[in-house]
């Protein structure tokens, strides 16, 4: 039997069909989640990146109108307001008031020690040169801290410059006012926040160490710098995957990056698609069961039908064949189809059998014919009795009146073998002039009756000789006489046999010696 079957297609169609389905839609998903969830990032950095950016410019602003504010007094009060300044504001890590000569004019909180000296350092010459609000660039300060310069001009009332009003603010320490604004945070996954100054030196960044450094490499970094607010992904400096939002420090030339690594935006992704596969697999159970069911409904008359034409010659096939339940269009024709097929193929059989199991001179059953009938009746167990018969002296009807009235006088005999028989007994010509008669369900005395009357029948019937003829009967009995069918048979044939030897026109039992009528053909 092939291994491969109609159910077995249909349950293999449809489970690769739904499985390439549930695995595009999954890849549908795992798409969109991967695009949104890169969209989402980038989104929510550039909004972080942006409201840091405000929140500098705010601070930066504040702080520079605080030191126009001082830088507009009076030049007597100068002393007392870097105080208030330094310790009042908490913006400023220093402050200093310098005369248009360089000099320290008032210092905090240093006090005394620096008034009249030249303050050398990078933030205090640009502030002096530029003669304009300033904000320089981080450099390392006097006491060794990094910081940036914030610095205002001092001009006397008919436009003189006088000098200038400086903050400095320091960077990566816990005493940096920008630092407090700008936060701490250090992130598990990789995230960075840091700002920038217009030179690309680090100004902030989660990691104090890092500050000062220049970066470079990174295309975010380039467009915050170029006044772009924004989000992309990008490999940062160290080439990492990087979803990075950025906005610029207006009127500073700084730039605000926040930045998140792609591998830890997408980390969620595997989850969420684990979460998506189990969501479906409480469907996917019962659907298969559903396309299991279906596909044996589909099949199941196609199944039946395929079944019964395996075992077409059975009597029962067209019984089992009516019994489908065809319905759907290709089961009901082929059902159709196999029952008139079967219709024509049992009428064909049925004529083919009876030619080839008739004798065609008497019409009666032929040897082949008793044969089955034998099998048949010993399989169904079912007994009978059997009276074997022989023409008496028939080669002398041949000799003395030829072989076509000899073949009359067997057609005359098988007649009244008909007539005397039951519609169940079978009624045989084993060949030349010798018959079987099979009474099923028939004891020994009944038969040896039967075999009498027929006797005395053909005795005295006229036969086409113009005379009579005689027969002598063989009776035996199955399972009665013997076990064994052939043995059986063979008893009946000695009986017969007995039968001529004790001289003919008599019927002989099996196991008996001879007994019958003494009658002498009459004529
Ligand atoms: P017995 O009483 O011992 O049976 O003698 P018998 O002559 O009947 O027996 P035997 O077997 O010697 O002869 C049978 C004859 O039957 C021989 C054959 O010519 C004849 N015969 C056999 N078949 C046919 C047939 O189909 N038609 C005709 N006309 N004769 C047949
Ligand atoms: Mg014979
Ligand atoms: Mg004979």
């Amino acid at each position: 039997m092939h291994h491969l079957d109609l159910r077995r297609l249909i349950l293999l169609l449809t489970i690769t069909a739904t499985l390439l389905t549930f695995a595009n839609s999954f890849h549908a998903s795992y798409q969109t989640l991967h695009r949104q969830l890169i969209a989402q990032t980038l989104e929510a950095n550039r909004a972080y990146a942006a409201k840091l950016a405000h929140s500098t410019d705010a601070f930066l602003r504040a702080a520079q109108q605080q030191l126009a504010y001082s830088a507009a007094l009076l030049p007597e009060r100068l002393d007392a307001e870097v105080e208030r300044l330094k310790a009042q504001t908490g913006t400023f890590n220093g402050v200093f008031i310098v005369r248009a000569d360089g000099r320290v004019q008032a210092a905090a909180p240093w006090g005394v020690g620096l008034v009249g000296s030249v303050l050398q350092t990078e933030g205090a010459r640009r502030a002096l040169a530029a003669r304009e609000p300033l904000i320089s660039t981080p450099y390392v300060g006097l006491r060794g801290h990094l910081l940036v310069f914030l610095s205002q001009p001092i001009f006397a009332p008919d436009g003189r410059y006088l000098g200038y009003v400086g903050g400095a603010i320091h960077l990566g320490q816990s005493d940096g006012s920008l630092q407090a604004l700008l936060g701490n945070h250090y992130y598990q996954d990789g995230s960075q926040l840091y700002v920038v100054d217009a030179n690309r030196h680090l100004l902030h960044h989660q990691e104090p160490s890092r500050i000062g450094e220049v970066v470079s490499g990174n295309p975010a970094v380039e467009a915050v710098l170029r006044g772009e607010e924004g989000s992309r992904r990008v490999l940062d400096g160290t080439g990492i995957d990087m979803l990075a939002g950025y906005a610029p420090v207006a009127g500073t030339g700084w730039g605000v990056v926040a930045q998140r690594p792609s591998a830890a935006t997408l980390a969620a992704l595997d989850g969420l698609m684990l979460e998506i596969l189990l969501a479906a697999l409480p469907f996917f159970i019962p659907m298969l069961v559903a396309l299991w069911w279906l596909s044996k409904l589909i099949v199941r008359p196609l199944r039946q039908l395929a079944i019964t034409a395996r075992h077409w010659e059975f009597a029962s096939a067209r019984e089992q064949i009516r019994r489908v339940r065809a319905w759907y269009f290709e089961a009901e024709q082929l059902k159709l189809a196999m029952l008139d097929g079967l219709a024509l193929l049992h009428g064909k059989l049925g004529r083919l059998n009876q030619e080839n199991l008739t004798d065609p001179l008497t019409g009666l059953t032929n040897r082949r014919g008793l044969q089955l009938a034998l099998e048949r009746w010993q399989a169904q167990r079912r007994s009978f009795a059997v009276i074997a018969v022989d023409i008496d002296h028939f080669k002398q009807v041949n000799d003395s009146y030829g072989h076509d009235i000899g073949d009359r006088v067997l057609q005359h005999v098988s007649r009244l073998l008909g007539s005397v028989s039951r519609s169940s007994d079978l009624v045989c010509r084993g060949g030349g002039e010798e018959f079987t008669l099979l009474l099923p369900e028939t004891s020994l005395e009944g038969a040896l009756q039967v075999a009498e009357r027929l006797r005395g029948l053909i005795s005295h019937a006229p036969s086409p000789t113009g005379s009579f003829v005689t027969v002598s009967a063989g009776v035996a009995q199955w399972p009665g006489s013997a076990a064994s069918v052939e043995v059986v048979l063979r008893l009946a044939d000695e009986a017969l046999y007995r039968a001529k030897r004790g001289g003919r026109n008599r019927a002989v039992v099996a196991g008996q010696t001879e007994v019958g009528s003494e009658d002498v053909p009459a004529g």
